[in-house]
């Protein structure tokens, strides 16, 4: 294994690397006290197995090979981690052996550890999370993103409450990542064709458990100095140096895989941002098999999974017209595409020549499926996009749902993992997760309850030492840090905020009536304590403007036990406030939360949600669970902030605080356990994984090889019942509808006139629509009689439950075909009036 090290490890001491260089170690913690061995301080100050290898002495490292115990660790280590690597895993057990299905997800954030920080929020955590869940699943995953030179920026805030923000250079020798070597054995490099010149994309890897995580990097010195940026920052840089990014992403992505010669079946496109990808997997496709584009496009969009994560327009990525023909020029002669046929794939209305180019209409248009990450966004996003599917109603847009899961052993505290571990055994986040919520609640109100006391002393530690640090750092007096250290209470009852602060996460709904809060905080017999955190945008004016009022809150006389804002939010840190809050309170403005994760994570360690009714809290809330603010309305800042306040001041307070004779909150802690036991399971990335599966994966991967087969025939056919279709398709028409009672049944019939389309082409369905009383309906209609003297014009009929009137019912010819994902591919639909 080649790996970055100052020098070589002494053969007793090899192991050492494939252990560092594998970051499972960030969520199995079995090894920490071996890391920790070797320096301890080092370890305390970054959990980083792979920097304490790196600077590790000479001489320390002789000590190790003559220390007899820490040998035997170390060979019982390795061997219990090639074990992990080596077993056939759950999914193997679902599917037949042998098969070699491969899902490549492509994302532009991956929040896998602080050790290797390329992620913003919620979308980067995601996509770490799912990589560690494929792993531990044994799925055939594996990740495709961008290595960053600086990654998002590093928050610290001033003595004024103002912002700052810093980026410190990540020197890749010092990640847990290695080259990735051709089949030539040199260093991979992927040159992309851009205008005038070739860039260069270094690739990388990181290793995750089983699965790999491909890293491009364009810091190669055969670039330009401005295309060695391009990989710099997250998120910054204008909309040319987001395109860049975008065709690095999705271009050199799938260039990459290609290179290494890995045969994918499913791409999915974890948000708009890699919907590039399609093109190029289409282009190469057509050279391969020797098919025309659209071919290729219908072959390979089978194997294409989009995963949208916004619930409004304005946040998906648009460049202008002239920005996406200079890098794609090359499309347009290779792929025999003019460009306006190219431009369209990325329009609302293709015949706009006005319009911008739209990567997440580019992802819908070259993926078979697509979903959102709740039940809400699902809905959401439907409306969304409806204009793309002209005429559809909106509950048919083919967009569904996968909510959102976390990683459970990512977010545990060494007590939860201690109690489901004596629940439910060591194995229980490696498959499905159905039985665990039965198992789990038997644990008595005792044993949850030091638990949970536990996690706040951990909590209360933490956040003390991290004040104080923050305080020298800033360069406070002794006595500043020394009272720093002193915050909090480990037996008062602990609220945590930490989220992006962005006007809709509404991160000052709690300051609301500010004296109102501090009152609540104060109370003498029943305190409360708050802790804050979370980074604005740097260009986010108003999200700074809302720390700065955390922060004036937090400096008022008499607050400062009770209060704490800790600056530069991170992995590391929402581990620490999961595991130790009582309560997690999050306050967005509905519908703008696509799902929400953090509050999940709170929820194996015991954690309860006091939540806006908006993202997966709108699916998963019972009174039995938690807290709920807002409805179906629109949220009102007013009403939500008085309902907040109310909630606090009349629920969460008096049930933490009434105790039995033996000092337990009887009441709450039969919450903690209907929501660790409900919510926990359901709430994790197993579920979410395995429903990707058995809902999109799986479908992806049987349509995508019937296409690809027999040299694409099948591809060859759907595109041209597809160009058939389109062609004849406004010929179509109707005569009148008549209907009679037949005793309880109402037949209908009514004359369809298809044309040059032939009936094994469409289907004719009767629809009655969603209205007060009754469901959507849509049931399919025979012909039964053919029309004399006509084009393929026959009646259609059908005998339904006469419990609508006839004018409830229209009659529609929609586009069919059994191998295809409809209305998807072909949206094309014809209404009776
Ligand atoms: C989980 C997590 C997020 C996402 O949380 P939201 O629920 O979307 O606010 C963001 N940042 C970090 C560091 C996280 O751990």
């Amino acid at each position: 294994m080649y790996a970055f090290l100052p020098r070589e490890l002494p053969e007793q001491l090899r192991a050492l690397t494939e252990l560092a260089l594998n970051l499972r170690w960030t969520w199995n913690h079995a090894l920490d006290e071996l890391w920790k061995s070797i320096d301890p301080q080092l370890w305390e100050r970054t959990h980083n197995p792979w920097l304490i290898l790196q600077n590790t002495s000479p001489h320390r490292l002789g000590e190790l090979c003559r220390d007899a115990t820490f040998s035997q660790t170390l060979a019982h280590a390795i061997e219990e981690h090639r074990h992990y690597l080596s077993e056939p895993g759950w999914y193997a057990q679902q599917t037949s052996a042998g098969d070699s299905k491969r899902i490549a997800y492509f994302s532009m954030e991956f929040g896998l550890s602080e050790a290797l920080a390329l992620y913003a929020g919620g979308l980067g955590v995601l996509a770490g999370d799912y990589l560690k869940t494929a792993s531990d699943m044994g799925v055939p995953v594996l990740g495709v993103g961008l290595l960053y030179q600086e990654g998002y920026f590093r928050q610290s805030i001033d003595a004024m409450g103002r912002q700052q923000e810093a980026y410190p250079y990540n020197d890749p020798t010092s990640l847990p990542i290695q080259p990735t070597f051709g089949q030539d054995g040199a260093w991979l490099k992927i040159p992309l064709a851009l205008p005038g010149r070739t860039l260069y994309l270094r690739v990388w890897q990181a290793i995750v458990g089983r699965t790999s995580l491909y890293l491009l990097d364009s810091n190669d010195l055969l670039n330009g100095a401005s295309d060695r940026g391009i990989t710099s920052k997250l998120y910054g840089g204008g909309s040319e140096m987001r395109l860049l990014q975008e065709v690095v992403l999705g271009i050199g992505g799938w260039a990459t895989l290609e290179a290494l010669a890995i045969n994918v079946d499913v791409c999915h496109l974890n948000e708009g941002h890699a919907a590039l990808l399609v093109l190029e997997r289409a282009r190469r496709f057509m050279h391969q098999k020797g098919t025309s584009f659209q071919e290729a496009w219908w072959a390979t969009r089978a194997g294409n999974v989009f995963t949208t994560h916004t619930p409004v327009a304005a946040g998906f990525d648009v460049f202008s017209a002239e920005l996406v023909l200079k890098y794609a020029r090359g499309y347009l002669d290779d792929c025999r595409l003019t460009s306006h046929e190219l431009l369209a794939l990325g329009r609302r209305n293709p015949s706009d020549a006005d319009e911008p180019f739209n990567m997440a209409f580019l992802a819908l248009r070259g993926c078979a499926q697509a979903n959102g990450v709740s039940r809400l966004h699902g809905e959401v996003s439907r409306r969304l996009f409806s204009d793309l599917y002209p005429r559809w109603p909106v509950q048919e847009i083919p967009v569904g749902h996968v909510t959102n899961g976390v990683h459970v052993p990512s977010w545990d505290s060494m007590w939860s993992d201690h109690l489901w571990t004596t629940s439910c055994g060591k194995e229980r986040w490696r498959g499905a997760v159905e039985l665990l919520p039965a198992t789990v609640a038997n644990n008595d109100d005792e044993a949850l309850w030091n638990m949970a006391a536990e996690q706040r002393r951990d909590l209360v530690n933490y956040a003390r030492k991290r004040l104080a640090w923050q305080l020298e750092q800033r360069g406070e007096s002794a006595q500043q840090v020394a009272e720093g250290g002193q915050v909090f209470d480990p037996n008062c009852l602990t609220l945590g905020f930490a989220r992006r602060f962005t006007d809709y996460k509404r991160p000052n709904l709690l300051l609301h009536d500010s004296d109102r809060l501090a009152r609540l905080l104060t109370n003498e017999q029943h305190p409360v304590q708050l802790l804050i955190a979370g980074k604005a945008h740097p260009a986010d004016e108003r999200g700074k403007q809302l720390i700065q009022a955390w922060l004036d809150f937090v400096h008022r006389p008499g607050l400062r036990r009770h209060v704490v804002f800790l600056e530069d939010y991170d992995l590391e840190m929402a581990q620490h406030l999961v595991q130790g809050v009582d309560v997690w309170i999050n306050t967005p403005r509905r519908p703008w939360e696509a799902c929400g994760t953090s509050g999940m994570k709170v929820l194996v360690n015991g954690g309860l949600n006091l939540s806006e009714l908006d993202g997966w809290w709108a699916q998963a809330y019972q009174p039995a669970y938690g807290w709920a603010i807002g409805d179906d309305a629109p949220s009102d800042d007013d009403v939500d902030a008085e309902r907040l306040y109310g909630l606090l001041e009349n629920e969460v307070v008096p049930t933490f605080y009434s105790r039995d004779a033996q000092g337990i909150p009887r009441d709450w802690v039969q919450r903690m356990r209907a929501s660790m036991s409900q919510l926990g399971p359901y709430y994790s990335s197993n579920r979410m994984l395995q429903e990707y599966l058995e809902h999109l994966y799986q479908p992806a991967i049987q349509a995508f090889r019937r296409r690809r087969e027999d040299n694409a025939a099948l591809a060859r056919t759907l595109h041209a019942w597809q160009k058939a279709l389109t062609a004849a398709w406004d010929n179509i028409h109707f005569g009148a509808v008549e209907g009679h009672r037949d005793g309880d049944c109402l037949c209908v019939r009514v004359p369809v006139y298809l044309g040059e389309i032939s009936p094994l082409w469409v289907k004719v369905e009767l629809y009655g629509g969603l209205c007060d009383e009754y469901p959507a309906e849509c049931l399919l209609m025979k012909a039964v009689d053919v029309i004399p003297g006509a084009i393929q014009g026959y009646i259609y009929s059908i005998s339904v439950a006469a419990t609508r009137p006839l004018e409830h019912y229209t009659p529609r010819v929609r586009a069919w075909h059994a191998d295809a994902f409809l209305p998807a591919e072909n949206p094309l639909i014809a209404w009776q009036r």
